[in-house]
């Protein structure tokens, strides 16, 4: 996209009573163009079943989706493309990660940051027999590997760590983590909802042996579709059976990636959609990732210069994700979203952004937290006019 495409993406937005949006870590919004486009295509010109069906249409989604996963491969930094699940979004791939591989009588070490993406499932397997040891996180956010390490002091089967925190963008130190845990003798499990498409994920440098993936969030693409890298080595349960277009007369689900994941007809407009979201990401978007953390920073100093605000997280000038949560000290979070709503078409999220333990680690479980979510489309003048806006609201 030029900046001329995004001076009109942000004036559509205005027609529709949105001027700001701040609510990326929600979801993305606008998308590209070319994400749009890979969705209406696929609706319209190349829409067959893919894998089930030997006519051109048909063969055209297989090489489509193919290629999409190929490209999502790269992207992310995995050797190979089968190890790459798509799913439903970063929750199902939560869900995937932890229920296919944790059973009764293992023990799982978790941080005190999670979304309830991981928390959720986590309280189903611990009713089920599964031992889960919370480790909490500094008050900014950040887990220490020295706490993990010392949590790993009995035999355990999993590390479960997210990579960005979704209310308060503190980035973990998962190669470190990764590190400890290996040592003894745990594999790692990642949720990267809030990292893949703002940060350079490189899962060859991380060396994690599964990531779960949001498609929707910093990764621009269409909602409704996520993925779940799964390291070679390890082998999970998967979640469904059901028919994979192969190897029908066995009721027995096939042994070979992606398909033993990925039953029943794929989501073949959110799949394309995300191929193109990862071309845009790898090309001209760059830049506005780059921007992104300029942006951050701008707006989290601007915060603190008006001052009447608590922010959660990092101090200034750390390295974060797009995210700045804060608490006013006059009015609760959600009046405050609520009036950047009203009185000047600014979209943010207030609450506990579905991340409990989060707000139990940061202090703010009482009141939550207003939560801007930066991201694709927006320009230094929507963060100034944020902050313009949150000057009145102090006074
Ligand atoms: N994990 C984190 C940290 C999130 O912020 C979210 C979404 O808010 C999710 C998981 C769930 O992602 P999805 O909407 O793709 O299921």
């Amino acid at each position: 996209m030029t900046p001329e495409d995004l001076e009109r993406a942000a004036g559509d937005s205005a027609v529709g009573g949105v001027s700001a949006y701040f609510d990326h870590a929600a979801t993305s919004w606008p998308k590209p163009t070319g994400v749009v486009d890979a969705v209406v295509r696929a609706l319209t010109v190349g829409g067959g079943s893919p894998g089930r069906a030997a006519h051109r249409l048909g063969l055209e989604a297989s090489r489509e989706i193919y290629a999409a996963r190929t490209a999502c491969a790269a992207f992310l930094g995995a050797r190979r493309s089968k190890d790459i699940i798509f799913t439903r979004g970063c929750t199902e791939s939560c869900n995937l990660m932890l229920k296919g591989l944790l059973r009764a009588g293992d023990r799982v070490v978790v941080s005190s940051m999670e979304h309830n993406s991981v928390a959720r499932p986590l309280a189903v397997l611990a009713r089920l027999g599964v031992e889960v040891v919370r480790v909490a996180a500094h008050e900014n956010g950040t887990m220490d590997p020295a706490s993990i390490e010392a949590a790993l002091s009995a035999p355990t089967r999993a590390v479960v760590c997210q990579h960005v925190s979704n209310v308060t963008g503190t980035i973990q130190p998962i190669a470190e983590i990764t590190r400890i845990a290996h040592n003894a003798g745990a594999v790692v499990l990642v949720d990267g909802a809030q990292a893949a498409g703002h940060l350079d994920v490189d899962l060859s440098q991380l060396g994690v042996d599964a990531y779960a993936v949001s498609g929707h969030k910093g990764m621009l693409g269409p909602q409704g579709i996520g993925l779940l890298y799964l390291n070679p080595e390890l082998e999970v349960d998967g979640l469904l059976e059901g028919g994979t277009g192969g190897g029908s007369e066995t009721v027995e689900m096939p042994s070979s990636r992606p398909d033993r994941y990925e039953p029943g007809t794929p989501n073949t407009p959110g799949i394309l959609g995300l191929g193109a979201a990862v071309a845009f990401l790898g090309g001209e978007g760059a830049a506005q990732r780059d921007q992104e953390q300029l942006l951050t920073q701008h707006l989290h100093e601007g915060i603190l210069d008006i001052g009447g605000y608590r922010v959660s997280g990092p101090a200034p000038g750390s390295p974060r994700g797009p995210v700045v949560s804060v608490v006013p000290d006059s009015g609760t979070p959600p009046e405050l979203a609520a009036w950047l709503d009203r009185e000047h078409g600014i979209a943010c999220r207030a609450g506990l952004h579905c991340a409990p333990w989060a707000h139990e680690t940061m202090g703010t479980r009482d009141t939550g937290t207003c939560r801007f979510g930066l991201g694709y489309g927006l320009t230094e003048t929507h963060v100034d006019m944020l902050l313009d806006a949150l000057r009145v609201y102090r006074s």
